[in-house]
């Protein structure tokens, strides 16, 4: 896929080793194209990522990255983003890393309501480990691993994102980079936790492109965004899906009520030394 020129300061040295095709490289040349819309600049960003096709995902990209072990990008975004809540931080995932051994994360994260973008790459397989089921598989998916069909009913990680309290719930699909670049831009701006599902196809071990085509449809122009009832309404549409923002509310981040914490602590901390006199006498 071939990137803009404005796109060039934020690529790493590290060329993507993606087999030809897989969704994840429209997930990243969408990805390149926020950051340069925004103009942030790479020394101000980080990306944590868990295991996973979509882990590799922060070695392509010209910032900070920690490719973390399985299911962990988000505590290791929360991290970062407490420690330096200057820096944009994004946390990236697949469907198996995400919703799987990453699950009990995700609702954390979103009702904290933490300042960072959640970005899963959902392939609705593992595609690293040769394409068993994931979470997101459909019921019924006949895989090598699965040759009598999947026997589980899939997760709806949208639904679940607005059920954790998620300020910013959006879909995009890796082909249509365009849109996506959007959708990232607003997320990486939404202040709190901006969950955005990619429907990002594995070509080699379940080729989905053709299928999401057909039944993507835009959510409507007249959705109020602010409206979470409407919102999951939308969510719970299948097997036609929508795309694009179902959800964007702000409300306060997680860092700026530690901070406001802290600053509460060391109030009453400076009393603290008078205090133990006290005591002590
Ligand atoms: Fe992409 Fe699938 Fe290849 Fe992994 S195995 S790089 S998800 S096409
Ligand atoms: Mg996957």
């Amino acid at each position: 896929m071939t990137m803009p020129d404005d796109t060039k300061r934020y690529r790493s040295e590290v060329r993507p080793v993606w087999c030809p095709g897989c969704g994840h490289y429209g997930v990243l040349h969408s990805f390149y194209a926020a950051i340069a819309e925004l103009n942030l600049a790479p020394e101000r960003i980080a990306i944590a990522s868990g295991i996973g096709c979509s882990g590799r995902f922060p070695a392509f990209v010209n910032a900070y990255g920690f490719h973390g072990v399985h299911g962990r990008a988000l505590p290791l975004a929360t991290g970062i983003k407490l420690g330096n809540p200057e820096l944009t931080v994004i946390a990236v995932s697949g469907d198996g890393d995400a919703y799987s051994i990453g699950a009990g994360h995700f609702p954390h994260a979103a009702r904290r309501n933490i300042n960072i973008t959640y970005i899963v790459m959902d392939n609705r397989i593992y595609g690293l480990t040769k394409g068993q089921p994931s979470p997101t598989s459909p019921t019924g998916l006949k895989l090598k691993a699965s040759p009598y069909g999947s026997t589980d009913t899939p997760l709806k990680p949208v639904t679940a994102a607005l059920a954790h309290n998620a300020s910013f719930v959006a879909r995009g699909f890796s082909a249509w980079t365009k849109e996506l670049t959007e959708i990232l831009k607003r997320a990486i701006l939404h202040p709190g936790f901006a969950f955005v599902e990619v429907l990002s196809p594995c070509i080699t071990f379940h080729n989905t492109y053709q299928h999401f085509k057909e039944v993507l449809h835009p959510i409507p122009k007249d959705h109020d965004e602010t409206d979470i009832t409407k919102a999951m309404a939308l969510a719970l549409v299948d097997p036609t899906l929508y795309h694009g923002v179902f959800y964007a509310n702000p409300r306060p981040c997680y860092e700026d009520t530690i901070a406001e914490l802290r600053a509460e602590a060391q109030k009453s901390q400076t009393g603290l030394p008078d205090l133990l006199q006290r005591f002590q006498a």
